[in-house]
Formats: structure tokens, C-alpha cells, sequence
């Protein structure tokens, strides 16, 4: 601790202990002033900086991609489908997964007008589940359809989206817990078919937590309105999520299970390690999580190293010119830059520099390996 006025000194001594950041608010010259002019709103002030590094754009990935959380319009037409792929190649994106909710006729639909457009290679499906009032025998059921739909052709459930575990209700009007036993059936289905379960549980733990100046995403939870959950009578509460969807993993040991946006764990990611390492059947997928990731650049690039076999690419929305964002983060070591959306963070980003071999287990490396039957065109020889 630094306080410069003696006068306070030998209080501080004695007051450290108890209030070790008295001192600062109240002797630092300028500390707590007052600004002597109207001061701006939250959305008003858009400080410049003058910093001047080496900056590198990486407009396409170094190596070739799948993204794993695609969430591209309906892949219905041969235009929808080509003006993807026009993106897809700009960026190197060589295989997306489509994880928009699709089932039955709207999944079958889709797999076939990417097969007669030829684009086969381009892009995978996975397949949604059907948790509209759950009942005694509507694991039997869902099970059933999962069946037909990875018959179908579909490689892997996804994206369960945060209404499972959130909001999702039982026939008999309760909530539906992620660990109910009557969906059991249903991830050892997914087990016994060799599909990975790509999940989405929660939130930002942010906005489980109350809309004060202190709440890091207070612009974000202020603009949208359905990001706040943050009400205990309606919402359970974030560590609550988390400790079922944990336990509705520890009963699934052979179920292969992908935490889309890394659980929400990446303000700490420690605790996504001791998740790693309990159950090496765990993986997690780096979608809209890129503001945590790019203000710890070197406690992440070490965890991306340790964990290098856990961890996908995936997006999310679709912006081609997002993607970028996140090629520079993970390739490059620039520093203090912009991301993309200012609601998100306030914060600037930094590259993580990450190794060649951690890229490419990332970008394209793990998913061949996890995702079955993938197409290997275009990715290099392993
Ligand atoms: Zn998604």
C-alpha cells in the first residue's frame, strides 16, 4: 500500500489491517474529485486510444476450421447454402456444423439440399432435442427420434440451448432439471450411438447477479432485458446450474459432452480445469466467450496448452466479420485492441500467440476426432 500524505501515515499503520483500502479514496491527491464538467453517460464517453503497437489483421484462419457452433440461416436453398460458403472460404472455414435446433423433416430437408447443392464436405448436422413437457415415457421418446435422426445423418445433439435447466418445464408445470432421470435414457442413447452432446447451460454468471454499477455487463443486462436472471423466484441461481448440469454429467460417464461458450467458466478457468480433469469425457467450445479470453492472454494460452484435446473453435451467431476477432486473438501477440462488441466488455483485447499445434487441435484437430463421421477433405493429412 501507498499513501502520500504523512499526516495519515501512522493511522494507516495501525488501520491497514482492518480497511487496507482506506487510504486510497481518501489521501491521493485527485482521488474522488469530481469532474468540473458535465460528466458523460455510459454510452457517451468512446475514448480513443493513442497507443501505438504492431497490430496484425488476420482476416483468414491459419489453418483450416470447423466451427462447431454454427449457427447459419436454414441451409434449405442452394442460395442460402452458397452465400455460407462464400463467407466460409474467405475466413478458411472448411466444415461447419449446423447447430441450429433441427429435427425430423427440417434436419432431413436441410441434409439433402446440401447434398444436391455438393457441398456434402461443407457443412455437418446435428440434431435437436424435443424437451416440450417432459413425462413418464418422453425420454423413451426423444430417444427414439435421436434415433432416426442420426439415421437421418445428423453426427451430434446440439445446440442445447439455455432454456434446458433454465426455464424448460415438466408436463406437470415444474422445472425440468438437466440431471432428471427420465431423460437417462436419452444421453446413454447418445452414448451408445458415438455422438457428441453439444450443450449450453446458463449464462454469463453476470447476470445471475444483481443489475448494480458494480455488475461487469451492466450496459448489456441494462440493453437487453431477457439477459437478466437475476431474479431468485424465477431463475435458479448460477452455481445451482452448474452443480446439476455437473451431476447430470457424472451419471453419464460414457456420454462425450461439449460445453458450448466453455461452461460460462472462462472468468475462471481454473474451475473449468477441475471439470477437465474429473471427466475426461468434458470438452468445451469457445463461442461469444472471446472478450474473457483476450484480457488474460497468458493464463489462457497455458490453459489452451494444458488442455489443448478439450477445446473446439465454434462462433456462434453468424458474422462472417466477427471471425476475424477471434483468428486474431488466438494467432497473434497484439496487444490492446478492439473487439467487436462494446456492450460485451469494456475492456480491450490481447493475442493469446497460441502454438501451431494448439491452433490446429483447436481449429480442426479435436473435431475430427470427436465428431464421427466428418468429412476430411481439405484439412491437412494426420
Ligand atoms: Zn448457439
Amino acid at each position: 500500500m501507498r499513501c502520500t500524505s504523512p499526516a495519515t501515515k501512522l493511522a494507516v499503520l495501525f488501520l491497514a489491517a482492518a480497511a487496507p483500502v482506506a487510504c486510497d479514496a481518501q489521501t491521493r491527491p485527485g482521488q474522488g474529485r469530481e469532474p468540473t464538467l458535465p460528466a458523460p453517460s455510459i454510452t457517451e464517453y468512446k475514448p480513443q486510444s493513442t497507443l501505438v503497437v504492431p497490430e496484425h489483421a488476420v482476416p483468414r484462419a491459419k489453418f483450416p476450421v470447423v466451427d462447431l457452433h454454427g449457427h447459419p440461416p436454414t441451409l434449405n436453398s442452394r442460395e442460402a447454402i452458397e452465400a455460407v460458403i462464400a463467407s466460409m472460404d474467405e475466413l478458411n472455414i472448411q466444415v461447419m456444423v449446423q447447430a441450429r435446433p433441427s429435427s425430423g423433416d427440417r434436419l432431413t430437408s436441410q441434409i439433402e439440399a446440401v447434398r444436391d447443392a455438393g457441398y456434402a464436405d461443407r457443412f455437418v448436422f446435428f440434431a435437436s432435442l424435443d424437451f416440450n413437457r417432459v413425462g413418464p415415457g418422453s425420454g423413451a421418446r426423444i430417444a427414439a427420434q435421436l434415433e432416426a435422426d442420426v439415421a437421418a445423418g445428423a453426427v451430434g445433439i446440439g445446440e442445447i440451448g439455455k432454456g434446458f435447466g433454465l426455464s424448460n418445464q415438466k408436463a406437470d408445470g415444474s422445472r425440468l432439471a438437466m440431471d432428471d432421470p427420465e431423460l437417462d435414457i436419452v444421453w446413454e442413447t447418445a452414448a451408445r450411438l458415438g455422438i457428441p452432446v453439444f450443450v449450453h447451460t446458463a449464462d454469463p454468471p453476470e447476470f445471475f447477479e444483481p443489475l448494480d454499477y458494480s455488475n461487469e455487463r451492466w450496459l448489456e443486462m441494462a440493453l437487453f432485458e431477457n439477459r437478466r436472471f437475476n431474479d431468485p423466484a424465477r431463475f435458479p441461481a448460477f452455481d445451482d446450474l452448474m452443480a446439476e448440469r455437473n451431476r447430470m454429467i457424472a451419471k453419464h460417464p460414457n456420454t462425450t459432452w461439449i460445453l458450448a461458450h466453455m461452461g460460462w467458466h472462462t472468468h475462471d478457468l481454473a474451475t473449468l480445469g477441475r471439470l477437465f480433469d474429473q471427466h475426461p469425457n468434458v470438452h468445451a467450445e469457445v463461442g461469444a466467450v472471446l472478450y474473457d479470453l483476450g484480457r488474460q492472454p497468458r493464463f489462457a494460452r497455458a490453459f489452451f496448452e494444458k488442455y489443448r484435446d478439450r477445446i473446439f473453435f465454434g462462433k456462434d451467431s453468424f458474422q462472417p466479420d466477427e471471425y476475424p476477432y477471434y483468428w486474431r486473438v488466438f494467432e497473434t501477440a497484439d496487444e490492446y485492441f478492439d473487439y467487436y462488441r462494446d456492450y460485451h466488455a469494456f475492456w480491450k483485447l490481447y493475442g493469446m500467440d497460441l502454438p501451431d499445434d494448439v491452433l490446429r487441435a483447436m481449429y480442426y484437430g479435436n473435431a475430427l476426432r470427436v465428431i464421427p463421421r466428418m468429412p476430411v477433405a481439405g484439412f491437412p493429412a494426420r
